[in-house]
């Protein structure tokens, strides 16, 4: 059914391939999972796995279904299950469709050992908590680990994950345990996010996780993607459906935040809460009207927002607007948008809603008449 509400959003293929090439010449002596968990961090799963087909050393997920779905699909890569597996019946997805798992406790350790026929090598990546705290073995708990899975028919890498490779305190902390857990290991490492393959070359390992640099975004407060060398994947876009002249004095919106101490026109967008849009963007986060900046106005509320045309006079009802991307309406980082509603993108991306429909494409392929 095509939907005629003017929203839309646009993900586009050949950016998420630039990006994972872009992530491969940061980390040009490591090979790269394409991180597609959380539905490709809303950009739809099936869209990533076709644009990354024939060029991702791998992909990386979380559930053993969604992996097994890729494999019946053709896909002959390594996957990796970045949590690990839940149950026997992930053990056997594992052992069945020759997928990679993360291992991060005791606990799964022995329902790996318990369910597994081991027919073939089962590839595991033996995951260390170094600082993150959420999930991985000790200095303590690691040699009794490795001394079990020295015993069966398995491919170790040893893994670990970074809680602060986008901000000051970097990642030299954490290399450090990890050579101080893994002893005398030399067999392969798993090792950098985004914010790692983008800052720390040290922190790369043999196999790297790229996620949100694939989706065109930055990973760091103060560098945006462009200046990464990142293209935008997503656009969200969509239209005005109103347009008000407000008196000096009138208020916008649910709970009348925002208040005109001018004569304004503003132009009401087709685009709220339930889009997906955050409801905690405040007045002035950035947004584009017919290839012009602006700001938005007042409370998103969950079918509508507003925005500032009164410096756009040409901007009237059907005006397309870009609400963050690379859109028909002009240019808007997700990350600004993210940044100016106290989030960042990796949320904004993820919160996409079912009910808006997506095309594939960049700007330049969509035909404006
Ligand atoms: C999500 C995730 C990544 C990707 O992180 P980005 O910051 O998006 O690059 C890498 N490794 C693990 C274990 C993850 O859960």
């Amino acid at each position: 059914m095509k939907i005629s509400r003017p929203i839309r959003a646009r993900i586009d293929p050949a950016a998420i391939r630039h990006n994972y090439r872009i992530a491969k010449q940061y980390a040009p002596n490591s090979r790269a999972w394409a991180v597609i968990k959380a539905n490709a961090y809303g950009h739809g799963q099936w869209r990533a796995v076709e644009a990354l087909r024939g060029e991702a050393d791998g992909f990386a997920m979380l559930e053993s279904e969604n992996a097994v779905a890729l494999r019946e699909a053709g896909v002959t890569q390594p996957i990796l299950l970045l949590e690990g597996i839940f149950s026997a019946r992930d053990v056997r997805a594992v052992v069945e469709h020759r997928l990679t798992t993360v291992i991060h406790c005791a606990e799964q350790l022995e329902l790996l050992v318990r369910n597994a026929t081991f027919s073939a090598p089962v590839a595991v990546c033996l995951k260390l908590n170094t600082g993150m705290n959420r999930l991985g073995f000790t200095a303590q708990t690691l040699p009794a680990a490795l001394a079990v899975l020295r015993q069966l028919p398995v491919d170790i890498t040893l893994m670990t994950h970074f809680a602060e490779a986008d901000s000051e305190r970097g990642v030299a902390w954490q290399m450090e345990r990890f050579r101080a857990i893994a002893g005398d290991w030399e067999g392969p490492v798993c090792l950098g996010n985004s914010a790692a393959i983008l800052r720390h070359p040290e922190a790369h390992g043999d196999w790297v996780r790229p996620g949100i640099m694939l989706y065109g975004a930055s990973p760091f407060a103060g560098q945006s993607a462009e200046e990464l060398g990142l293209q935008p994947v997503m656009a969200l876009e969509s239209a005005l459906i109103g347009v008000q002249q407000l008196a000096a004095g009138e208020r916008v919106g649910y709970g009348g935040t925002f208040t005109a101490e001018r004569p304004m026109r503003i132009g009401v967008v087709a685009c709220g809460y339930a889009d997906g849009y955050p409801r905690h963007a405040p007045t002035g986060t950035p947004i584009a009207v017919l290839g012009r900046r602006t700001r938005t106005i007042g409370r998103v509320s969950m079918d509508m927002l507003a925005c500032d045309i009164t410096d756009i006079p040409e901007a009237g009802i059907g005006a397309p607007v870009t609400l963050w991307g690379d859109g028909l309406a002009g240019q808007v980082p997700a990350d600004e948008v993210a940044t100016a509603a106290g989030t960042i993108s990796y949320e904004l991306f993820c919160a996409l809603a079912p009910r808006v429909p997506v095309s594939l494409g960049g700007a330049s392929d969509v035909d404006v008449r």
